[in-house]
């Protein structure tokens, strides 16, 4: 079995099959710990994408809903942040042993409604995990300084909480983005508003695992009003970029979105960091151990159905590597492409209709412009699930810059191969594209590895290794177009994101002055 089903201990949304659901439930706002129906006027349908049969419906949260959300925030920000932090701690133990206990319900939920295979969902779900297990250690990850500036004078430093601060989510990692947010964010001492994803109006997608998190945060003792959450599209987003007492937006999505909201945030003097888009190219040198680069580059182009924002989307063949492009199709033609829930499934589905189409629509701009698509998963129909939204591993040859399929970010199991004839033109290809998420060599040498890592202007760079995501006791580090604001998701910068720094400058005289002495005016 893939999973044990007795793991399962909660009825409510735990569903490990792509049938059809007869009475679905209106996913709830979470606000002052409690589940609460929402009295939205507009709702938008959650379909789960094997099948396109409703799942749910999501509500916009209201005006009265988005403010209580704040004003419970605002009102736990007083008492949380006087809390200790062993008390804090604590809880943390207790919320990462509850992850832990409802893994299987965590991931079943990210495979209802956002489509990646059951294995792949408990992927999601273990990043997220590490995020909360590193903040348990935040008694040693957030001393200060002190400098002893004369015998009786001292000055320290150490970071506080900034308040209430906000979390807009994508729709690909329904866990771990939320768990990159939450933990440190709260183990700091601040209050958090989140907003799960929603897409153009047309679907609200994975909420269901964000309010899972919030259900286990508050069984681990989270105080009311800790973490809330609500739901919503634009409107949701516009409240929180101009709530005064939102303090720091952490964004993860697209790069229009992002923009616009990097923009806004910043301008309404909040802190931002906004982690966007992706290109990731692999290099495969003439030396490389072939079927270990052929597989990993597989498993990273075609995992999560290319959904994710440090999936390989372009491999760029060295010299005589093109010529393994053959071996790669016969390894892409192995995956199995079905509902997540279905054994041995490799890939799900896309998330909707609207991105199968657009996916679609760039691989045939490649045709348009010349391309050869070796492999070619348009129109792909799993027999058990003929209303999906399934393209199969396609893999496309003879691309150059300047074309759709290699400019635009086609975030499906597409992976688009340009051959050039040196390590440098590698390099200076990469470097050209305007996205700087991640970037993978695959060779035997240590002194071309060493070159690529000096030269290369990507963030997160794997050398055989094809999805260089840090640990969370490091940073998620995206450079150039894939990233605005500057300090990183999780790791040191995380915390330093979430806190802000106090200097106390005490003097602590050892006499009482013998009398008093005309002070002096000037600068000390
Ligand atoms: P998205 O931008 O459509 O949505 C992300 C969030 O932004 C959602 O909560 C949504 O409500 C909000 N949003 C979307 N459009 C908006 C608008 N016009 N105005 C205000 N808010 C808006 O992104 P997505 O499709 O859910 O996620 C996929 C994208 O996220 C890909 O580009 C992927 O590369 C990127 N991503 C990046 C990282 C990273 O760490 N760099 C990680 C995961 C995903």
């Amino acid at each position: 079995r893939r999973f044990a089903t007795t793991t399962v201990r909660r009825e409510v949304g735990y569903i490990v099959n792509h049938d059809k659901i007869e009475n679905p439930q209106n996913t709830k706002v979470f606000i002052d710990n409690q589940l609460i129906e929402s009295k939205a006027s507009t709702w938008i349908d959650l379909h789960d994408p094997a099948t396109n049969n409703l799942v749910t419906r999501v509500p916009q949260s209201t005006p009265d809903e988005l403010t209580a959300a704040v004003d419970s925030a605002e009102k736990a920000f007083k008492s949380w942040r006087r809390t200790t932090l062993l008390t804090r701690q604590q809880i943390m133990f207790k919320f990462v042993q509850l992850i832990r206990r409802d893994w299987d319900r965590l991931a079943a939920s990210i495979t209802l409604e956002q489509g990646k295979t059951f294995a792949d969902a408990k992927g999601d779900v273990l990043r997220g995990l590490q995020v909360a297990e590193t903040a348990c250690g935040i008694t040693s990850q957030l001393t200060g300084e002190l400098l002893e500036v004369s015998t009786d004078m001292e000055t320290r430093s150490y970071r506080e909480p900034l308040g209430v601060v906000a979390a807009i989510c994508p729709f690909n990692f329904p866990a771990m983005i939320p768990l990159w947010c939450l933990p440190p964010a709260i183990i700091t001492g601040n209050t958090v508003v989140m907003k799960p994803s929603e897409r153009e109006l047309i679907e609200i997608t994975s909420p269901g695992a964000a309010l899972i998190i919030a259900e286990l945060a508050k069984e681990a003792g989270l105080p009311d009003g800790v973490f809330n959450i609500i739901h919503g599209s634009a409107p949701t987003v516009d409240f929180l970029l101009d709530e005064p007492r939102i303090k720091a937006i952490s964004f993860v999505g697209s790069d229009k979105a992002g923009a616009y909201i990097y923009s806004r945030g910043t301008a309404n003097g909040k802190r931002v960091q906004a982690n966007l888009g992706a290109k990731n190219h692999a290099i495969i040198m003439p030396d490389a151990n072939k079927s270990q680069a052929l597989n990993a580059i597989v498993g990273a182009a075609f995992g999560a159905a290319g959904q994710r924002c440090m999936a390989v989307s372009v491999l760029v063949t060295v010299g005589q590597t093109k010529e393994w492009v053959a071996d790669l199709v016969e390894a892409a033609k192995k995956l199995k492409v079905s509902g997540g829930f279905e054994p041995n499934a490799d890939l799900g589905p896309v998330i909707s209709p609207q991105s199968k189409a657009r996916i679609e629509g760039l691989i045939q701009s490649a045709v348009d412009d010349g391309c050869e698509v070796v492999l070619d998963g348009r129109g792909y129909k799993p027999d058990k699930f003929p209303n999906g939204n399934f393209v199969g591993p396609t893999i496309i040859t003879g691309v150059k810059p300047g074309m759709a399929c290699y400019d635009i970010e086609i975030f499906g199991p597409v992976l688009v191969v340009v051959n050039v004839d040196t390590l440098d033109e590698a390099i200076e290809l990469t470097n050209a594209n305007k996205y700087g998420n991640g970037v993978a060599i695959f060779t035997k040498s240590g002194p071309v590895a060493a070159k690529f890592q000096r030269e290369i202007e990507a963030g997160q760079v794997g050398i055989n290794v094809p999805i260089p995501v840090p640990l969370p006791m490091f940073s998620f580090t995206g450079n150039k177009g894939s990233i605005l604001g500057d300090l990183n998701f999780y790791g040191k910068a995380g915390l330093h994101f979430y806190t802000q720094l106090k200097t106390v400058t005490a003097l602590w005289k050892s006499d009482d002055a013998a009398a008093i002495e005309k002070a002096s005016v000037n600068m000390p």
